[in-house]
């Protein structure tokens, strides 16, 4: 087995949006950081699996999501990346920010490198070493064989809590009464999209779109359309036997390029993405469904007639698996009262939104308009480990309150405060349960984040 010379401060698995963001948190910090990635760019969801746009970074008028992520669309929107933060014409939350992903991959790897953060492509996850409470090492597979790194602080920003998983760090999955977790969604990217066909559409049948409530003409308040609906369209391809999954609706956003749209609408249902076979069994079954709605758009959607389905992206999208059991377990319960925490580290104004395990249906819990909640230090933080942060969607969080916290502006707030933690264990030389709260809230701040506390 090959070893690396170098003992990091620490290391982040995974490069998704939250491992990014703790990564460059940390190297900011002055933290000697290295993020090991399973493909070859950065930003997880967003730039493999075809998520997006980017929602929400504020609550009403309050930018709530600043610091490392916010800078990401300011550095993109300045080169034409992105059109930063625009009303969200789906009428689901405050505001939309779409990107271009060639230019975001970029970025991320920019911001990383300019901090003094390195990179490690095409190395996943394979073993990890224990000594007691502690991760002494970790090995990946990579094209070279099996490679031992080790870390003082171990950052997991899998999605799936893997690392914590190999660790023994005891973990939950899915819903609280059977383990059923979201749905998985193949996302498409499609170009040559006539969005103005679209746009004058929603405007002539606004029953087409019970979202909107009304209020076709909120759909020009963006530069950018984002859309849910199409009921009484879905409802007739269904009848005639050109829809054949259980999806309520057809949900898509225009992204930065003219004539692109990301279409959120398969729905793969009842598959482990723990589960190598199983979610080897939802890529096939999400592929099926894909090209089932490409030729659904194409007969049935106006706009949609010359339209060209370009990706689906390396992954399916997973939105729940694991979850990590913290010192503390952010609840539905927490989320709709605006708990407050003494260690809070980021906030989020995005409502609690659940694709339904059973088939159709997504709950959506509207908050209060401009309200936020806060997540607590202590839902990264686990009780077997004491050099191990977890950040992103596998944070300790139940199955409800995981609906409001998962998406990307949030995952990479909390990211941040996550790898700034964690340089703040190594510089103080403390277990990562012990690092002073007031200290990370300082450093987050001084790294241009939003917190209110
Ligand atoms: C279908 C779908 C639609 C969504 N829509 C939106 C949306 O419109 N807007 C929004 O903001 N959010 C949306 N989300 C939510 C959002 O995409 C995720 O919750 C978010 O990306 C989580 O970030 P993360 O950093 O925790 O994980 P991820 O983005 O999943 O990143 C994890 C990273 O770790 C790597 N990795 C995983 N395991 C290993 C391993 N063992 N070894 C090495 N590397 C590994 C992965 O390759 C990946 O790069 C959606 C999610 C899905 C699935």
């Amino acid at each position: 087995m090959n070893q690396s010379e170098t003992v990091y401060d620490v290391i982040v698995v995974g490069g998704g949006i939250s491992g990014a963001m703790a990564a460059i948190g940390a190297a900011r910090a002055g933290a000697k950081t290295l993020v090991v990635e399973q493909y070859g760019f950065l930003g997880g969801m967003l730039t493999a699996a075809g998520v997006g746009p980017m929602m929400t970074f504020h609550a009403g008028d309050q930018q709530v999501i600043q610091g490392t992520t916010g800078e990401l669309i300011d550095r993109m929107q300045e080169k034409g990346q992105s059109p930063g933060h625009i009303f969200d014409t789906t009428g689901f939350t405050y505001t939309v920010t779409p990107f271009d992903v060639e230019g975001m991959k970029r970025e991320l790897e920019m911001m990383l490198t300019e901090a003094g953060g390195e990179l490690l492509y095409h190395a996943m996850l394979a073993f990890v070493e224990t000594d007691g409470d502690q991760v002494t090492s970790i090995t990946v597979c990579t094209k070279s064989g099996l490679m031992k790194l080790t870390a003082k602080v171990f950052v997991d920003a899998t999605g799936d809590a893997d690392l914590a998983n190999h660790a023994g760090v005891e973990c939950t999955k899915g819903r609280e009464s059977d383990g059923a977790c979201q749905p998985m969604t193949m996302k498409m990217r499609m170009m040559n999209v006539d969005t103005q066909q679209v746009r004058d559409y929603i405007k002539n049948n606004p029953d087409e779109f019970p979202r909107l409530e009304g209020d076709v003409n909120k759909i020009d308040k963006a530069s950018r359309i984002s859309i849910g609906g199409f009921v009484k369209t879905l409802a007739k391809g269904r009848e005639a036997g050109d829809f054949n999954f259980p999806r309520e609706d057809i949900l898509f956003f225009e992204a930065n390029n003219v004539g692109e749209v990301i279409v959120n609408t398969t729905r793969v249902l009842g598959f482990d993405a723990n589960d190598p076979w199983s979610f080897s069994l939802a890529e096939m079954e999400g592929r099926r469904q894909a090209l089932e709605v490409d030729r659904f758009l194409k007969k049935y959607i106006p706009g949609f007639g010359n339209s060209v389905l370009v990706y689906t992206g390396p992954q399916i999208g997973v939105r729940s698996s694991r979850q990590i059991k913290g010192r503390y377990t952010l609840t539905g319960p927490d989320i709709h009262s605006r708990k407050s925490f003494p260690d809070t580290i980021a906030h989020t104004g995005y409502p609690v939104d659940i694709h339904s395990p059973d088939g159709e249906g997504t709950a959506h819990v509207k908050p209060e308009w401009g309200t936020f909640c806060n997540i607590p230090y202590r839902c990264l933080v686990n009780r077997q480990i004491s050099n191990l942060i977890t950040v992103g969607r596998c944070i300790s969080v139940d199955f409800e309150a995981q609906g409001a916290v998962r998406t990307t502006p949030t995952m990479g707030a909390v990211g941040q405060a996550g790898g700034i933690a964690a340089a703040i264990a190594v510089q103080d030389a403390v277990p990562v349960g012990d690092v002073d709260a007031d200290k990370i809230q300082k450093l987050l701040l001084n790294q241009g984040g939003f917190l209110c506390v």
